[in-house]
């Protein structure tokens, strides 16, 4: 059995960022940025109202009421025509370009319009108040988005507001997802005698894609060597295939034997993890395979530990700290461990005090799916960890982490 640490490194160093495609925005939520967004474009481009009132200069309202003549009015998109001189003023909008002139914005709500002039009445007047100078935003030339970033709704916004309709990012890493066991039917289908619903492939094939990744359901395959060899033939170009039961030693356990079959030569199998030790990882050529356990909280638990990471790598993508490990006071008292890393399934909760408190479930068994889906956090115990009791310090991780719910 190899660590937990150990394991994560050598599938991490399996892996490389992929290459980049070009999208337009609107396909752009969630994908990994391959170039740096750079400000096309100086916003605003000119100085510009932060308010409906009226551009004026500020030494003509030293003391109020001013009364100013206007010389026109300008709405947002329009090239104002005049200069505002001493004792005028031009109406004005959010938006609207500064006439030459003005360095103020006095708001509407302060002022009476009547018969061509202004009368401002209230309301202290600082010098270049309201007003938006150009490149406030940003500037051309200027980064907006780095690369490595996961492109949320307002980074979209930012990169059509620096002129780009389309970005680079990182290609999807395709996920080929292989069930295997006897007792799989998929739901809505009739269930053979003793059967149950396979969920592996259904979860890890939603988990992939919260983490950007594009999943091939492969289906399941019996307990046969030729029908997992068959299935997982039936996968054109995948950047990772994982499998999932018939990882242990058992008599129908034959995803090693069959992956051999087809040339798989073996990185490591087994990790000191709970739950989750029958991982194995490999290579076939230059292709890599994750087995996964069959037991359906090891395989989500397993994927999150090393399958999101391994995306995150061939995305290219800026750590999260979001998938960072944080400190929480146990909600319960938890055993001694032994040499296998635990994860325990546990809900979150803030106390009053802002500290947070991580309630570890009693059964902690890796089929409970209904468990898992309460739960929110993973606690680390790490191996041959003390026994400890409530409010002790743990370290725990985030289940749904990133932009999108894992
Ligand atoms: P195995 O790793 O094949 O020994 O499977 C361990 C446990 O996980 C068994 O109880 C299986 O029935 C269950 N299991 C295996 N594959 C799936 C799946 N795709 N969905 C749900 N449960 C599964
Ligand atoms: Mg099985």
């Amino acid at each position: 059995m190899i660590s937990v640490a150990a394991a994560k490194q050598r599938i991490l160093d399996a892996f490389l960022p992929l290459g980049a495609e070009q999208v337009p925005l609107d396909a752009a939520l969630g994908r990994v940025l391959a170039s740096p967004v750079m400000a096309r474009v100086t916003q605003p481009p000119n100085a510009v109202s932060a308010m409906d009132g009226y551009a004026i200069r500020a030494a003509d309202a030293t003391s109020l009421p001013a009364r100013l003549r206007l010389t026109e009015s300008i709405a947002a998109g329009d090239r104002p025509r005049h200069c505002v001189g001493v004792g005028e003023a031009a109406r004005i909008f959010t938006g609207s370009q500064i006439p030459d002139g003005a360095d103020t914005v006095v708001i509407q709500e302060n002022c009476i319009a009547e018969d061509g002039h202004v009368v401002i009445n209230t309301g202290a007047v600082r010098q270049g108040q309201f007003v938006r100078p150009a490149g406030l935003d940003f500037r051309e030339g200027e980064q907006g988005l780095a690369i490595g970033r996961r492109l949320s709704a307002r980074d979209i916004g930012l990169a059509a507001a620096m002129n780009w309709p389309w970005v680079r990012v990182t290609r999807k890493p395709r996920i080929g997802i292989l069930s295997t066991g006897n007792e799989l039917a998929n739901p809505g289908e009739r269930l053979p005698p003793a059967g149950i619903y396979s969920s592996n492939s259904f979860a890890l094939s939603a988990f992939v894609r919260a983490c950007g990744a594009e999943p091939c359901n492969l289906g399941n395959a019996p307990d046969q060597k030729k029908a997992i060899v068959t299935a997982i033939a039936a996968m054109q170009q995948s950047d990772l295939l994982i499998t999932t039961g018939g990882a242990s030693q058992g008599e129908h356990d034959l995803v090693r034997a069959a992956l051999e079959e087809i040339g798989m030569k073996l990185d490591f199998w087994k990790i000191a993890m709970r739950p989750g030790k029958p991982l194995m990882f490999g290579r076939i050529g230059k292709d890599c395979v994750i087995g996964l356990p069959g037991n359906p909280v090891s395989a989500l638990v397993t994927a999150i530990v090393f399958i999101r990471p391994a995306i995150q790598r061939m995305l290219g993508a800026l750590p999260d700290p979001a998938d960072e490990p944080f400190d929480v006071r146990l909600g319960a008292a938890v055993a001694a461990n032994d040499e296998r890393e635990d994860y325990l399934r546990a809900t979150l909760r803030k106390e009053p005090d802002s500290t947070l408190t991580a309630t570890p479930f009693n059964r902690q068994d890796s089929a409970m799916l209904a468990n898992l889906a309460l739960a929110d956090v993973l606690i680390i115990r790490p191996p041959h960890a003390p026994a400890a009791s409530a409010g002790n310090l743990a370290q725990a991780i985030r289940i749904g982490g990133g932009c999108l719910s894992t």
